[in-house]
């Protein structure tokens, strides 16, 4: 419980609210905001508000406060979270990690961010050089990452189109060595295909990241991937490919006749001079596609429409390869060598995850699905996580404990993830299917399997639904929400294709770095016999890894919330809000915390706080043990019935005898 702020604050924690009903939960949150206290904790879960304004609570000095503090021993903060992760890692030995969640604009990359200043700045008290240019490598790796990863979209003007999940290595000594990042799903399309096409596609996108990264800080971000260790060749061809990018955008097909053409053939010779491979190899690339045939290998013209599709898929994969060497690049610079290892003896790990949050658009495609379903894997760790662990202490301390029921989304997951049943399968099944496949043909298969699923509909099975606009629309309704999927582009995005031409093409490039990006394109077309995995199935995998890496680690959350639509720092928006507090699953997290005890200190922890209240304890007790000495100061206030004696710490029932506790503390 945070230290007793004045009360015109409100709660700063939850666990104190008088009744847990949304109605006081709200009430408090709003208050808070209003007072510009953005933070709040449910026990050790930080609530966090996006205050839309500059705060002046990240500073040297505020660091300082909470610099190896207890969480409630001061105000509310993302760095007594942090400080509470690193105390850990540090003094027990243990692999911990911070999981940020909110919905689009929430300010979880922010907070990641403070998260990772902080702890740059509490470590390294002997300022080691070899650490300080890790600590300086590790931050500005997220400034080249959301150069290249970050778009405007209509909800965030600096949405991160992309998860990270960032491992910080740690030696003996507690100070950073090293680090690693993960990186999920690069929703391309907003990014890279031109802004007419993405009106179509995802009018939410509002401007490509490309077109941003040549108005963002240009120089800064050259500057932090030279800080990095990018080689200036390597910094060229990232230009060069940034340039591809958008001639690529400029690039128009038309037909004369039989014969397909390209419009503005200038641009093929500056595609040839950027990819450093010669005009006739693009425009070929461009063009046509090599097929086998049995024994024969022809080359057979795309129609104007399949040049189209084949450009455009290829922007986005040359973008997508891109991103993904950069991380890559970043990691073999962060990453700890064996050599390092061994110097530096015993490693642990902080790890940060700031993922997109859950997302409803006006049109919402396969990435939002890939988006939404991520979100509900997360959700359901915390649900067992935080049970978990509660049970665990409970259990741990020989304290009894009864079961409180919540929400549990698990349904939804199976929805998306089971074999065989799952959407994902069905899509997968779609895909594999030879011949040509539609989007309208996956919708009537999921119909078909999923018509009684409590969580699915479509048109065709609620054909009065008035939100399902179209037939090739179905729902979903995720713990955060309902949510209209249009089904249209998921066999093709999950098929992810790209012809093999151009694969080829960038591999025969002379630039050794754009090589090096393409090793597939080495395989002829009859060599090429494997079908790769699907875009779905990529992402299940990866999603079903980062969950037991999360849960192989101890887990700290913050819980983001966004007060408004229009980015104003004044304005909370009492039903928006309500939404969040009830699909984070706030409420219930308040009420596990209570029913079991709303307070939980070490012995030697309560004495330091309240033993002047008691005679027997002030200055020192004679008590054979600070478990007796506890007992026998809580007998003498008459809280006796209000609390249980656990084998380490004194667990305390309800949020008034804290109060009064504190109270008294505060008369002596
Ligand atoms: P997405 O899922 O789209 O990536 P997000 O949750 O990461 O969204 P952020 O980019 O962190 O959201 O925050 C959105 C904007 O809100 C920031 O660009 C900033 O303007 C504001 N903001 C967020 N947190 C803070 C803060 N602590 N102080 C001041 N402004 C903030
Ligand atoms: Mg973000």
């Amino acid at each position: 419980m945070a230290e007793h702020e004045s009360l015109e604050f409100g709660k700063a924690d939850f666990v104190l609210l008088d009744n847990v009903s949304l109605e006081e939960f709200l009430a408090n949150l709003k208050l808070r905001f209003e007072k510009g206290r953005i933070y709040s904790y449910i026990g050790e879960v930080v609530v966090s508000v996006n205050p839309y304004r500059a705060m002046n609570i990240y500073g040297r000095d505020t660091i300082e406060q909470y610099k190896g503090r207890e969480l409630y021993e001061r105000p509310p903060h993302l760095f007594a979270i942090a400080d509470a992760a690193y105390k850990a890692m540090k003094r027990r030995n243990k692999d911990t990690c911070i999981v940020i969640s909110g919905e689009s604009g929430a300010g979880k990359t922010e907070a990641s961010k403070y998260i990772m200043q902080y702890i740059a700045a509490i470590t390294n008290p002997s300022q080691r050089a070899e650490v300080e240019r890790v600590k300086n490598m590790l931050l500005k790796s997220n400034c080249v990452l959301e150069a290249f990863g970050n778009a405007k979209t209509n909800r965030n003007d600096n949405s991160s189109r992309f998860g990270k999940y960032m491992d910080i290595n740690f030696d003996f000594k507690g100070d950073p060595i090293g680090g690693h990042i993960n990186n999920y799903l690069l929703e391309k399309v907003g990014r890279v295909v031109h802004a007419r096409e993405e009106q179509r596609m995802q009018g939410d996108v509002t401007k490509t990241s490309v077109a941003m990264f040549f108005l963002a800080d240009f120089k800064a971000v050259a500057d932090a991937m030279k800080v990095i260790g990018f080689t200036t060749e390597e910094i060229h061809t990232v230009y060069k490919i940034l340039a591809t990018i958008l001639h690529l955008g400029n690039l128009k097909f038309g037909n004369d006749g039989d014969v397909t053409l390209i419009e503005n053939s200038k641009l093929v010779a500056v595609l040839g001079e950027l990819l450093s491979t010669k005009e006739e190899n693009v425009e070929k690339a461009l063009l046509y596609r090599t097929v086998a045939t049995g024994r024969d290998v022809i080359d057979k013209q795309h129609t104007d429409q399949e040049a189209s599709y084949g450009r455009d898929a290829l922007a986005k994969a040359i973008y997508e390869r891109l991103f993904c060497w950069i991380v890559g690049r970043i990691n073999d610079i962060i990453e700890v060598k064996n050599y390092d290892a061994r110097i530096h003896g015993k490693n642990t790990v902080i790890g940060v995850l700031d993922i997109y949050g859950f997302e409803i658009f006006q049109n919402n495609s396969f990435e939002q699905f890939c988006i939404n379903y991520c979100n509900e894997k997360l959700q359901q760790l915390f649900i067992q996580l935080v049970l978990k662990q509660e049970q665990e202490e409970y259990q741990r301390e020989g304290i009894p404990w009864k079961h409180i029921d919540y929400f549990n989304n698990q349904i939804i997951v199976d929805l998306v993830e089971l074999q065989h049943k799952g959407i994902f399968s069905v899509l997968d099944e779609a895909c594999m299917n030879v011949g040509k496949v539609t989007d309208e043909m996956f919708l009537q298969a999921l119909n078909s399997k999923l018509a009684k699923h409590a969580h699915y509909t479509s048109r065709k099975l609620s054909p009065t639904d008035k939100s399902l606009e179209f037939d090739r629309d179905f729902r979903i309704r995720h713990y955060a929400g309902d949510v209209v999927y249009s089904v249209l582009g998921f066999i093709d995005k999950n098929k992810d294709t790209l012809f093999q031409d151009f694969k080829r093409l960038l591999y025969n490039s002379s630039n050794p770095v754009l090589k090096a990006m393409w090793p597939e394109g080495k395989l002829s077309i009859t060599e090429v016999t494997k079908r790769p995995l699907t875009a779905a199935t990529l992402f299940k995998n990866s999603m079903i890894s980062l969950v037991e890496n999360l849960a192989s680690k101890e887990p700290y959350y913050v819980r983001c919330i966004k007060p408004n639509d229009v980015k104003s720092p004044l304005l909370f928006e009492y039903e928006r809000c309500k939404h969040q507090v009830e699909y984070l699953g706030l409420l219930e997290n308040v009420r596990v915390r209570r029913a079991g005890f709303a307070n939980r200190q070490t012995y030697p922890r309560f004495l330091q706080r309240y033993k002047m209240i008691s005679e027997f304890t002030w200055p020192n007790h004679d008590l054979p043990s600070d478990r007796e000495a506890v007992k026998r100061l809580l007998q003498g206030c008459g809280f006796e019935h209000d609390v249980a004696y656990g084998k380490t710490k004194v667990f305390i029932r309800t949020p008034r005898t804290i109060f009064s506790l504190e109270e008294q503390r505060a008369e002596m």
